[in-house]
């Protein structure tokens, strides 16, 4: 299943409970704007080299569209197609005067010199600087990109329209960027797994934790969660897993990645596995927080975790979402999952329109705040229809972005 139809399976699944019309799902799931656009830049070595960019605008009934900016090898039309949507329904789920949009780029950054990376930056912005704006369209990071990338992004924007940092997210804190943003991905995800906890009745202490990516989201995932108590026996990146059934030091992993330019590669302090093997450990919490579609037909019967907390984008595909329910596997969706990231991104772009700037206790509270009333509207929907969470989920954002669309007129 491509990763669109996969996104557009569950918002039928949702759909179906609402008992949607065709022509409202069919409204609902086109995306508005694919912009397909050819990125030439200069290698270092003098040579002209040619990437496809895009950037896909799915919805705008609840506000300028939002979503990140990807740098990876398998980045095509279609992933973009499916994160953009996941973007229109994350908005909604916690709330934020936002539609949704996805823009990314097929190269492997790590491949390519900073210079390099720049020089890409700044040619997919001239290509879609027209689209792009404060008022229509605002990236942020996602995986493969920083607030570098972010920074390089506005600068180039800002030379065709002017001043306005409020066109980009996720830039450097002392370049107008929010205190608070780098960490409130993973901090939302270990916010939410304590709530989901205690709506469970169980312990952090006794809930062993396994973490796929140790990037931005894992990386405060795993800090987070260590001083709410839990035990992480394991994390990984595209070097391998390292576990320790006792629980691993994580402020010593964290500096150790600090040193070795963000990888986990050679740490001692654990057992070395395959990177795969992390997903199939006998743990209580997985957290994949790296790649769409890591848990597949392939490994659904070996994944062992009974609650899942999806950091990552689309890693579970709909066959083993069905067999996960089955199994009675309590799964928390993408798009309530990892919400802190956008979260955080809009109050930056607020503080950029107010021309002011948060302390970082206010960015805490007020993503705790966020999340915390969307979790609980997602478990109401949940218990009160009897549907899965990603179901719930789907449910709240398909009525905010539906009851968006009538007031403003279907056809907009
Ligand atoms: P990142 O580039 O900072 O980190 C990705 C991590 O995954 C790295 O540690 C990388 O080594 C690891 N990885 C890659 N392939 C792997 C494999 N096969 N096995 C194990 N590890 C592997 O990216 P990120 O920003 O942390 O994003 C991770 C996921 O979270 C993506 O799906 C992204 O869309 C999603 N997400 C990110 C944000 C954000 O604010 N950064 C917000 C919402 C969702």
């Amino acid at each position: 299943m491509r990763p669109s139809e996969a996104t557009n399976y569950y918002f039928n699944q949702a759909a179906d409970q609402l008992e949607l019309p065709d022509w409202m799902r069919k409204l609902l799931v086109m995306p508005k704007r694919e912009m397909t656009v050819q990125v030439a830049y200069e290698r270092d070595d003098g040579r002209i080299d040619t990437v496809l960019g895009y950037r896909v605008q799915h919805d705008n009934a609840r506000g300028p569209m939002k979503g990140g900016l990807r740098y990876h090898p398998a980045v095509d039309l279609d992933e973009v197609r499916s994160l953009a949507a996941l973007m229109t329904w994350k908005t909604a789920v916690v709330d934020l005067p936002y539609g949704g949009a996805k823009g990314g780029i097929g190269i492997d950054p790590r491949t390519l010199s900073k210079r390099e990376l720049e020089r890409i930056t700044r040619a997919f912005v001239d290509q879609i600087h027209e689209i792009v704006g404060p008022d229509s369209d605002i990236p942020a990071p996602d995986m493969g990109t920083n607030h570098e990338v972010m920074a390089w992004f506005r600068n180039q924007w800002e030379k065709y329209h002017g001043f306005n940092p409020a066109v980009i997210t996720g830039k450097p804190v002392e370049e107008y960027g929010s205190r608070g943003r780098e960490e409130a991905t993973g901090r939302g995800v270990g916010t939410l797994a304590v709530k989901m906890l205690k709506r469970l009745n169980r312990k952090p202490e006794q809930t062993t934790v396994a973490i796929q990516g140790f990037g931005n989201v894992g990386s405060h995932a795993a800090k987070y969660l260590t001083e709410a108590a839990f035990p992480i026996v394991a994390v990984s990146d595209v070097s391998g897993a390292y576990f320790n059934p006792k629980g691993l030091n994580i402020p010593e992993v964290l500096s150790y990645t600090l040193k070795n330019k963000g990888s986990l590669e050679g740490y001692q302090g654990a057992q070395r596995l395959d990177a795969d093997a992390l997903l199939e450990l006998d743990v209580q919490l997985l957290i994949p927080a790296a790649l769409g579609d890591v848990i597949n037909h392939n490994n659904v019967d070996r994944i062992r975790a009974g609650l899942i907390i999806e950091g990552a984008n689309g890693p579970i595909d709909p066959e083993a979402d069905t067999k996960l329910k089955e199994r009675g596997v309590i799964i928390l969706p993408d798009i309530l999952a990892n919400a802190g990231g956008v979260t955080v991104s809009y109050f930056e772009w607020a503080q950029n329109r107010q021309h002011y700037r948060w302390t970082l206790d206010r960015v805490r509270q007020e993503l705790d705040r966020t999340l915390s009333e969307a979790f609980e509207s997602v478990w109401q929907e949940s218990v009160s229809r009897k549907v899965s969470l990603r179901t719930a989920a789907f449910i709240l954002a398909i009525q905010r972005v539906k009851r968006a669309s009538e007031l403003a007129g279907w056809m907009v």
